[in-house]
């Protein structure tokens, strides 16, 4: 079994998002040496290396060199700051960069992200697309944005590049977590606009006639390396007991919370990087595409988009977001 393996080469980031779940006490980072001899221990299949920003870790490029001297695949997902930093010969050696958008107009973007982050993704994604590297733009669907993926997939579509979506997980902040209600109407909107060519997201997999035979791939398909130095089997692991804070943002479904395994529940969730309202989850929408799975699906007959945009499913990402 290779891995998809998601290393943050340092928390540090030059925006303060409010739904981020990076470190913010102390900044850690990896040494090549680290990273290398992760690389070394797993069976590789892939690396993508996520929040916080790498482009802020000194050896940054030196690492990327190495990564892709070993032949795996790679990938970036950014703010927009490390695509801006990174050298033409840098960017080119990643399959796919992805980066965040979270809102689909500047001033929103900018509202959320920080002053001029809409026009620094929009010209990281022009770069890296001159260079002949892929982008997928990312969002977080949070209570704020559940409403908008439409509007968000068209940008992605009109800038050529594929749409992925990660549902919130609380990991700091509760702040932003959907309900089930929300939750199942941004989906709905957003498989209205646009065909599913992938998720790993278990209900809705279900609910498309596609069951989830293989269940999380946390821990066993993916593992993320953290700035700390930590392995864990998922990008929201927190190595605290779920109840040992009052404040902990992970709380059992109120939905489940009536059945005797609830607090097993929870902990499941925990552990295969999902809490709260929402189940693991990554949809993937990319642009005139479709994968085996979802030709052989309910899938196909999503309505699709003017565009005519397909949506399919996949991994969920070792990172998560940026
Ligand atoms: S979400 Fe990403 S861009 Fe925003 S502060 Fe966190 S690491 Fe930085």
């Amino acid at each position: 079994m290779e891995f998809n393996i998601g290393i943050g080469l340092t928390n540090a980031c030059d925006l303060a998002c409010p739904h981020c779940y990076r470190d913010t006490d102390r900044i850690d980072q990896l040494s090549l040496e680290q990273v290398t001899s992760a690389c070394e221990c797993l069976p590789v299949r892939s690396v993508n290396l996520g929040t916080g920003e790498n482009g802020l870790h000194p050896d940054y490029a030196e690492i990327v060199r190495a990564l892709a001297a070993r032949g795996v695949k790679l990938s970036l997902t950014s703010n927009g700051y490390t695509i801006d930093r990174s050298s033409d010969e840098t960017l080119s050696a990643f399959r796919e960069v992805e980066v965040s958008i979270d809102f689909p107009t500047e001033a929103e973007q900018d509202a959320f992200r920080g002053h001029g982050n809409w026009k620094r993704v929009m010209a990281a994604i022009e770069r890296a697309q001159r260079l002949g590297v892929t982008v997928t733009v990312l969002t977080v669907m949070m209570k704020t944005n559940f409403r908008r993926l439409p509007e968000i997939a068209k940008v992605a579509f009109a800038a050529g590049a594929n749409y992925r979506v990660n549902v919130y997980q609380p990991v700091k902040t509760d702040a932003f977590t959907l309900t089930y209600e929300e939750f199942w109407d941004g989906f709905r909107r957003l498989l209205a606009a646009a065909r599913l060519v992938s998720t790993t997201e278990p209900i809705l997999n279900a609910m498309l006639g596609a069951p989830f035979k293989n269940g999380s791939g946390c821990g066993r398909q993916t593992v993320r390396i953290t700035p700390k130095g930590d392995i864990v089997p998922c990008v929201y692991w927190n190595p605290r007991p779920i109840c040992a804070s009052r404040t902990c943002p992970r709380k059992v479904p109120t939905a489940c919370s009536p059945l005797p395994s609830s607090r097993a529940s929870a902990w499941c969730r925990r552990s295969a990087g999902a809490a709260h309202s929402s189940r693991p989850a990554t949809a993937v929408a990319r642009a005139g595409a479709s994968s085996p799975a979802a030709s052989s699906s309910p899938i196909r007959t999503v309505r699709s988009c003017e565009a005519r945009r397909s949506i399919s499913s996949g991994l969920p990402p070792p990172n998560a977001s940026s």
